[in-house]
C-alpha cells in the first residue's frame, strides 16, 4: 500500500511514509472488511461514518508539517486510524469525536495498542479544546463550509489547520490555513469527499 498508493502518488515525507508503514490499518476496520483494509479507499466503520482513505490520511498528515515536538488537535476521531498516525508524528494528540460509540471504541483500541500521548474527548469539535490549546496543528476530518472560529482561535501563531471546505452535498477542497500574525494564509489542495461536520456548525447562525 505504501509503495503503490502513497509513494507512487507523491507522498514524500519519509516520516509520514514510515508511520503509514507501521500503523496496522486492519485493526481499525470492522472484522469482515479486513481483506480490504490495505485498499486505497474509505471503508464503513458503523454509524454511517467512514475511515478515511490511506492516501488522504497520509496527504493530510504531510501537509500538517508536524514536528516531533508539536501538539495536535484532531476533530473527528472516527476509527482512530488518523489519530494513531498523528500520535507517531507529534508529541501529543487531543482528539474529539461527536459520536460516543465511535469515541469509546477508538479509545479502547488505541489504549490496547499502548499509545500514551493521546487524550480523547466525546463532544462537538466545533468548540475545540480550549484548556489544552493553543495547538501547533489542527486537523478536521469532516467537511464544513468554513473554518470553525473557536478552532482558529486555538491555533498557535505559525500553526497549520487542515480541513475539507465545501458546502453540504458538494465535493470539497482540502485546504491548509497557516496562521501568521493572526491572519489566515490559505492554500487549496486536492478535491475530497468527507462526511459533514455535525453539531453547532449546522445551525444557520454559525
Ligand atoms: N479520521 C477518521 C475519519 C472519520 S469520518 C478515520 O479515518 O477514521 C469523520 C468523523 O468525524 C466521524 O467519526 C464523525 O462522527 C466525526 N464528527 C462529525 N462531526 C463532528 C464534530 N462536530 N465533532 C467531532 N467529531 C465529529
Amino acid at each position: 500500500m505504501v509503495e503503490r498508493d502513497l509513494r507512487a502518488r507523491g507522498i514524500k515525507d519519509p516520516r509520514v511514509l514510515a508511520v503509514m508503514e507501521a500503523v496496522p490499518r486492519h485493526l481499525f476496520v470492522p472484522d469482515h472488511l479486513h481483506a480490504s483494509a490495505y485498499d486505497d479507499r474509505p471503508l464503513p466503520i458503523g454509524e454511517n461514518q467512514t475511515i478515511s482513505q490511506p492516501y488522504i490520511v497520509a496527504f493530510m498528515s504531510e501537509i500538517l508539517e508536524l514536528k516531533p515536538t508539536d501538539r495536535v488537535l484532531e476533530i473527528g476521531t472516527g476509527s482512530g486510524y488518523q489519530t494513531a498516525v498523528l500520535a507517531r508524528l507529534a508529541a501529543g494528540v487531543n482528539s474529539i469525536e461527536i459520536l460516543p460509540s465511535l469515541g469509546a471504541r477508538a479509545r479502547k483500541l488505541l489504549d490496547a495498542l499502548d499509545y500514551k500521548n493521546i487524550e480523547f474527548k466525546v463532544g462537538d469539535g466545533f468548540f475545540g479544546w480550549e484548556d489544552r490549546g493553543p495547538f501547533d496543528a489542527i486537523v478536521v476530518t469532516a467537511a464544513a463550509s468554513k473554518i470553525p472560529e473557536p478552532l482558529w482561535r486555538q491555533l498557535r501563531d505559525g500553526g497549520r489547520l487542515v480541513m475539507p471546505l465545501g458546502a453540504p452535498g458538494k465535493s470539497q477542497k482540502l485546504i491548509r490555513a497557516r496562521k501568521s500574525a493572526g491572519q489566515p494564509n490559505i492554500e487549496d489542495f486536492t478535491e475530497v469527499l468527507f462526511v459533514p461536520l455535525r453539531g453547532a456548525i449546522q445551525q444557520p447562525s454559525r
